[in-house]
């Protein structure tokens, strides 16, 4: 069969469930199958996943996609990962079996042991070599956790006998029946162990987490051949040719390559990331630098800035408010009313992430008449999710001292027109939707096709990238800035609120 008329298989990993999606030579999404898997809060705070729950629920959906589609594993070209990130399993490497479930970015227990690393001054040593802020967000902590907790884990470590991996490597050793343990330099980037600068894990810090340098995986690049499948669930051998964390693999799928280039993911949390070329960029406002990819050993970093709470926001309004049926509803609601009616919702719910990085911040609904209505309420969400990622955006603009032609958007959200029309009023910068919303799943793929010839070259991807929609700034800036202080106002009132 002629390689142009295969598929890429795109595995996408997510938070709450894991997907498979095929693709074709025009980057057309073939079939889409996606399973959610349990998750698990063994305390206020914990958030962990069953790490072969993960794999299974994901083979299963390889297998639904492939079945729907009628296709078989010699029509498929290559498969492409792209995983949630900083996501930590640790398992042992004869049996394969996990020693504790995965525990989950946005699990908080660790966040203790983040405070007494900063009280004891290794901010600035950690931020030189990880380009990373000191937080529980991150896998260093998680693996620390684990050798610290699970008993015998520590012993078992130091006998060389256990593995380290985010979600990317976990997949991997399944795809390959423990053949190979590798983890992608985007991956390796969120862990707090890696130096984004010479490339390699860093002695210091694993001798500060106290990671046995045995455990983890070997570091490559994002889009080469690493290794062929051979699970039974192929036939025969599939190259695997491509792996990046989601929100690189989104910059990718964006067609982001080129420096200067912004994307937004708006799902559970907000992700905008953009392309700083191959320099990394030290940010002054409590941005992350990381790293975009690294293609034929071409290193590109980026400059990171997240949001925890986004359309979680809109969730919490449907399950923990009882406020609405569904997300889509407040859309309309939002229009209804002529403007917010004063009311601010800050919604720092977990706390907030960039560029505040303040753990104790909690949700915030501030400006309460007797005149507010529902409609406001709902408003006031929408315009939290877009005044932090303006706030993310400004400081972009800050570090790089330059603004991007326009903003990339991707995730559940963005079919949020008032969400989307705000965001573009509010940063002043044209919003772009794409046609194709599958953009981290299309970004593993397309890493994956490059490898293998599937796809030629950058340039012919870029022509495959449709523009859906443009939302453009129309409000006047004198009302924008009116409403971005009342913002910060109640973002101040917002901070610091909890006590534990
Ligand atoms: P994730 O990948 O993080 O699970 P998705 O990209 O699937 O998230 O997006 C789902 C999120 O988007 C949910 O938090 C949901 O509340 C929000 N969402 C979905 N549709 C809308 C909408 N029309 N308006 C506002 N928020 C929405």
């Amino acid at each position: 069969m002629d390689l142009a008329n295969k598929y890429v298989l795109a595995i996408d990993q997510g938070t709450t469930s894991s997907r498979a999606i095929l693709f074709n030579n025009s980057g057309d999404v073939i079939t889409l199958a996606q399973q959610p898997f349990q998750q698990y809060f063994p305390k206020p705070g914990w958030i962990e996943h069953d790490p072969n729950e993960i794999w299974y629920t994901q083979s299963s959906v390889i297998k639904e996609v492939m079945a729907k589609a009628d296709v078989q594993d010699k029509h498929i070209a290559c498969i492409g990962i792209a995983n949630q990130r900083e996501t930590t399993v640790v398992w042992d490497r004869e049996t394969g079996f996990p020693v504790y479930n995965a525990i989950v970015w946005q699990d908080r227990r660790t966040a203790d042991l983040c405070e007494e690393l900063k009280k004891n001054g290794y901010v600035d040593m950690i931020r030189k070599k990880t380009g990373l802020v000191i937080d529980a967000y991150f896998s260093a902590t998680k693996i620390r956790w684990i050798l610290d907790h699970v008993k015998g884990v520590r012993e078992r470590a130091d006998r060389g006998e256990l593995c380290f991996g985010t979600i990317d490597s976990w997949l991997v050793w399944k795809l390959t029946r423990g053949g190979k343990h590798i983890t992608d330099i985007t991956n390796a980037s969120r862990t707090m162990l890696f130096n984004i600068h010479t490339q390699e894990w860093d002695k210091e810090l694993l001798d500060l987490f106290g990671v046995p340098e045995s455990m983890l995986p070997e570091v490559v690049g994002n889009s080469e051949i690493y290794c062929e499948t051979s699970s039974p669930l192929f036939k025969s051998g599939i190259p695997v040719s491509g792996m990046a964390g989601d929100q690189q693999a989104a910059l990718f799928g964006q067609l982001c390559t080129d420096e200067g280039m912004i994307k937004t993911t708006y799902g559970t949390g907000c992700f905008m990331v953009q392309n700083t070329g191959d320099k990394p960029v030290v940010s002054q406002n409590n941005l992350l630098t990381t790293v975009a990819w690294r293609i034929g050993g071409k290193i590109v970093y980026a400059l990171e800035g997240s949001v925890f709470v986004g359309g979680a926001a809109i969730q919490w309004l449907r399950d923990g408010l009882g406020l609405i049926n569904n997300a889509a509803v407040t859309e309309q609601m939002a229009k209804s009313v002529a403007d917010n009616g004063g009311v601010y919702f800050v919604p720092a719910l977990t706390g907030l992430g960039a560029p505040y990085w303040d753990q104790y911040a909690r949700g915030t609904i501030i400006g309460i008449t007797r005149g507010t209505t529902s409609e406001h309420i709902a408003r006031a969400a929408l315009e939290g999710i877009a005044y932090q990622v303006n706030d993310v955006f400004a400081a972009m603009e800050n570090d790089l001292h330059c603004k991007p032609k326009e903003i990339r958007v991707d995730g559940g959200a963005i079919s949020n027109n008032f969400l989307m029309q705000f965001q573009a009023d509010i940063s002043r910068c044209p919003v772009i939707r794409p046609k194709v919303l599958e953009t981290t799943a299309l970004g593993a793929a397309y890493l994956a096709g490059l490898a293998v010839g599937f796809w030629k070259d950058i340039d012919t991807l870029k022509k495959q990238w449709i523009q859906e929609k443009a939302f453009e700034p129309e409000l006047e800036e004198s009302r924008a800035e009116q409403l971005l202080a009342g913002w910060h106002k109640a973002v101040k009132r917002s901070l610091n609120w909890s006590d534990n």
